[in-house]
């Protein structure tokens, strides 16, 4: 690559060279704010032991700047015009351009510590996320989100939008805002602003449940609205053995998934793994 991406000019020339508007099926809104986009990644750790994932490259706002970085890059990117656009402009080993939907991308085979980095297309977030934080490879992620998405995906203990993925952010050592970002920043303007964020995986809990943990928890939010023993009673298929595992953790029945913190789920993860 041989000069800043994430500028108007740059991005509305390229646009228009491919004759292509930016799509909205994949949430495209290009970054246009080169001195944030090295801010951005600057903050990111790397290392010749990691692997860094960038998703979504688009093209190449936040790639420009990672190309400095140290460590093997691997650009998952779902639009085909996009990942054939970056494979011309760079040229470099350690680098592998995948196009493919993020989603259906294996990070089994990857050796090592993960640090991921994007600018999140909006329609997909949430099930991004989910897909990270449910990988014990993944270290690091840097993702601008969406300040809505944000602020679900952090929902503290009794809202609304207190969720299995906000508990597993929590569990993970809680995430960090590193930028606010207006939307003036993208080309095409979204209707809402964004922001940075950070979550830095190094303080994971010790828990040798970590994938039932978030499986069980996510099964206590199936039904919301119904209690606690309701939502254990479906999943132990078993109301005795419902009541008799809230009765250990000293908990009321009554109570809604959304009222009940990380500590309960940890606690009630380890119970049923141990009666099992
Ligand atoms: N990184 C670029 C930037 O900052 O200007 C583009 C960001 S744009 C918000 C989101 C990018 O993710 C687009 O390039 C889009 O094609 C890509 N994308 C959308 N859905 C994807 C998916 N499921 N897997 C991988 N890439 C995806």
């Amino acid at each position: 690559m041989i000069g800043p991406v994430a500028n108007k000019e740059y991005v509305l020339k390229h646009l228009n060279v491919y004759d292509v508007k930016a799509l909205k099926k994949y949430g495209q809104n290009f970054l246009v704010d080169d001195k944030l986009a090295k801010e951005i990644v600057d903050s990111i750790s790397d290392g010749e032991n990691k692997t860094l994932i960038e998703i979504g490259p688009g093209l190449g706002a936040l790639t420009y700047h990672l190309l400095n970085k140290q460590g093997k890059k691997i650009l998952v990117e779902i639009d085909k015009v996009m990942a054939e656009h970056l494979s011309r402009q760079i040229n470099d080993e350690n680098i592998d351009i995948v196009c493919q939907d993020f989603l259906k991308y294996n990070l089994e085979n990857i050796q090592g510590e993960i640090v991921v980095l994007a600018n999140l297309p909006y329609y997909v977030t949430t099930e991004i996320v989910e897909k990270l934080i449910k990988c014990p490879k993944v270290t690091q992620m840097t993702l601008m989100v969406q300040k809505e998405a944000y602020q679900r995906l952090v929902a503290p203990i009794n809202t609304k939008e207190y969720s299995p993925l906000s508990i597993f952010i929590e569990y993970l050592g809680g995430a960090k805002v590193l930028k606010k970002v207006s939307r003036h920043s993208y080309i095409p303007e979204p209707h809402v602003d964004s922001l940075v964020f950070q979550i830095n995986v190094n303080k994971r809990k010790q828990s040798n449940n970590e994938q039932d943990f978030y499986k069980i928890t996510k099964a206590m939010f199936l039904m919301r609205r119904k209690t606690i023993l309701n939502n254990l009673t479906s999943y132990v298929k078993d109301k005795d053995k419902a009541i008799s595992l809230l009765k250990v953790l000293n908990c009321n029945e009554n109570m809604r998934p959304e009222q009940l913190d990380l500590d309960f789920y940890l606690r009630l993860t380890d119970l049923i793994k141990r009666d099992n």
